[in-house]
């Protein structure tokens, strides 16, 4: 088995990863960085974010309002010390990136253009036209290719990492393409691997989005943490889930129901003035509610409400939003310009992950996460649209330097329990490659999966649904070493790939139903009809859960309050 050294191992190569690289490289001009992805890294799920990234740019705004409307977002559930240091990097970011070559979108007089997003007070939004996850990546990769320190190992599966002694040394990789599983040793490692949003059936995530990264702290001993709070974006295509970008409303498009109503307007959803630009939970809320109460159109994906652009005008459409009218057109017929965008809440976004700190770290030694695999609680129990690919940026950064402060003075690992574990781990991967004696199928076990995730975690929960959903799953779970496989051959194995991502899926599912199960509240993203007000008395706290053989354990962490206590979440 190949062993190749590196002083730092970067899992994923996303917005999140490949800043993580440059900072760690920035920082240290001899050390040696391993950029691990399990796809090229434009194909990283990053490249397909649309509407922009958040931070402070005009004069009507401030770091004091990009916070509170973060901290109000998370339904008081963010971290207010991380939400701090957010706002702060967070300008100094997206300017970085524009030095690096990031094409924002600009203002008549040249500054930069912002546009408003859901649940932000004034327009913060940086945009590269709606193509902005593929204008950040680009500039991202092509920064990082100035760098022969950062070793790219695209293609390359991350199936194990390898701990001793409470620090971490390296990680197991399939290579995709040839089968071959290699040691790739380090002093520090950074997941930056992504969310799993892919637990669901109806979703805008791309396929990769498996959890990988979570499952392998998790397997460790990692917490997950807060993974009840599930975001469901309120404009997804009916039939695919393709998302249709936020920033749709943001440029003042409106949601109607099947009259032509402007729902958000004529009725109370507690939104106010807001409407449209409400934040994504509660719109996803009013949206489900319009169906139940038969104000839905009837459509052959099932019922939905719809997006209306035509007033914004053909000039406009074109110049902000390409992309939206590109995908209606091809998706589902419809040219935005003329018609209105059948669309329905749809999976999008993790809130929870690898429980860390503000510096990145976890509780083992040299392990860092960053950007959605990553729950530094800056989103709390909802996030607003937009923070996401900036946190990829500042704790991207933030960890990839903590992560070379660490390995500069690493302690060394006993070799010969790092190679046993290693050996281990090439044995249950070649156990399982083309396995035939099972009698379970990958294909069965993921759509049973992605149905108990739906019936137990939808918009709305309740205790029986989710109780159910957590037994499914744990059932699930004892299937799944009974799975069989087909495939024998090393090149491209895409049957052996996709039975290691149900396992993870399968630990992610795990941690969201048990962890919804214990939250008897409504916060945010976590609408339970059987309890539908907040309890901050009794459910103020992080929830973390530990995974053990015999089950999960659920363990709490209190949350960082500052200058903003709990009042009730009005707009
Ligand atoms: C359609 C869509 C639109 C969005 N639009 C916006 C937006 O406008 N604004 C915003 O703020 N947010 C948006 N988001 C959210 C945001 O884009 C993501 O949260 C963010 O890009 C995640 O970046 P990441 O670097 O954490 O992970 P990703 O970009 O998902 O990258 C994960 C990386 O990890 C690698 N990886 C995973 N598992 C393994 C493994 N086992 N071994 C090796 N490598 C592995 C993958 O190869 C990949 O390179 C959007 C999300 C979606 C789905």
């Amino acid at each position: 088995m190949d062993v190749v050294q590196h002083d730092i191992i970067i899992v994923g190569g996303g917005g999140a990863g490949l800043r993580a690289a440059i900072a760690a490289v920035e920082a240290d001009p001899k050390i040696s960085v391993a950029l691990v992805s399990k796809v090229y890294p434009m194909r990283s799920h990053t490249v397909s974010a649309e509407g922009g990234a958040a931070a402070v740019a005009r004069s009507d705004d401030s770091l004091e309002l990009h916070g509170y409307d973060t901290v109000k977002g998370s339904d008081f559930l963010g971290d207010q010390d991380v939400i701090q240091y957010f706002v702060e990097h967070a300008p100094k970011e997206l300017t970085r990136l524009e030095h690096w070559g990031c094409p924002w979108s600009r203002n008549e007089d040249g500054t930069v253009a912002t546009r408003a997003f859901g649940g932000m007070t004034t327009k913060r939004t940086w945009y590269a036209a709606d193509k902005v996850g593929f204008h950040m990546l680009h500039t991202l990769f092509q920064t990082s290719m100035k760098y022969d320190r950062i070793v790219r190992y695209d293609e390359h599966f991350v199936t194990k990492l390898l701990v001793d002694g409470g620090a971490v040394h390296g990680v197991v990789s399939l290579d995709i393409r040839t089968g071959a599983l290699k040691t790739i040793r380090g002093r520090a490692v950074v997941l930056c691997t992504g969310g799993a949003g892919k637990i669901f059936p109806f979703t805008t995530n791309g396929t990769i989005k498996t959890g990988d990264g979570m499952s392998l702290a998790y397997r460790e001993g990692v917490a997950l943490k807060d993974m009840e709070f599930i975001q469901y974006h309120p404009t997804g295509l009916p039939g695919t889930g393709i998302l249709i970008t936020e920033a749709t409303r943001g440029e003042g498009g409106f949601l109607r129901d099947k009259d032509g109503v402007r729902f958000l307007v004529e009725r109370d959803y507690g939104l106010g003035k807001k409407a449209e630009l409400g934040p994504r939970d509660m719109i996803s809320r009013a949206i489900h509610q319009e169906i139940k109460a038969g104000r839905g159109c009837v459509g052959p994906y099932g019922e939905y409400v719809n997006l209306d652009l035509t007033h914004l005008g053909e000039a406009k459409i074109n110049e902000r939003l390409p992309f939206v009218r590109l995908l209606s057109k091809t998706y589902v017929g419809v040219d935005p310009v003329k018609e209105p965008i059948p669309i329905r809440p749809v999976v999008h976004y993790m809130m929870g992950g690898i429980d860390v700190d503000i510096t990145g770290a976890t509780k083992i030694a040299g392990l860092y996460a960053a950007g959605e695999t990553a729950c530094a609680s800056l989103n709390g129990a909802n996030r607003l649209g937009s923070n996401s690919l900036t946190e990829c940026l500042v704790f991207g950064a933030r960890s990839g330097e903590e992560a070379l402060r660490y390995a500069k003075n690493a302690g060394s690992a006993n070799e010969a329990v790092l190679q046993e574990q290693a050996k281990t781990e090439v044995a249950r991967i070649e156990s399982l490659r083309g396995r035939k004696k099972g009698g379970e199928r990958i294909s069965v076990i993921r759509r049973e999966l992605n149905q108990a995730m739906e019936n137990g975690c939808g918009v709305y929960r309740e205790q029986k649904t989710m109780q159910t959903a957590v037994a499914e799953v744990a059932q699930l779970k004892g299937r799944f070493a009974d799975l069989g496989l087909q495939d024998e051959s090393k090149v491209f194995n895409t049957e052996l790939i996709n039975a290691l991502e149900l396992g993870n899926m399968l630990d992610c599912a795990e941690a969201v139903t048990v962890s919804s199960a214990s939250r008897k509240e409504s916060r945010g993203a976590h609408a339970c009809a059987d309890y539908p007000n907040r309890d901050d008395q009794n459910y103020l706290y992080h929830t973390l859960c530990y995974f053990g053989a015999a089950g999960p354990r659920l363990d709490k962490k209190a949350v960082t309050l500052g200058k903003w206590q709990p009042e009730e979440r009005k707009y």
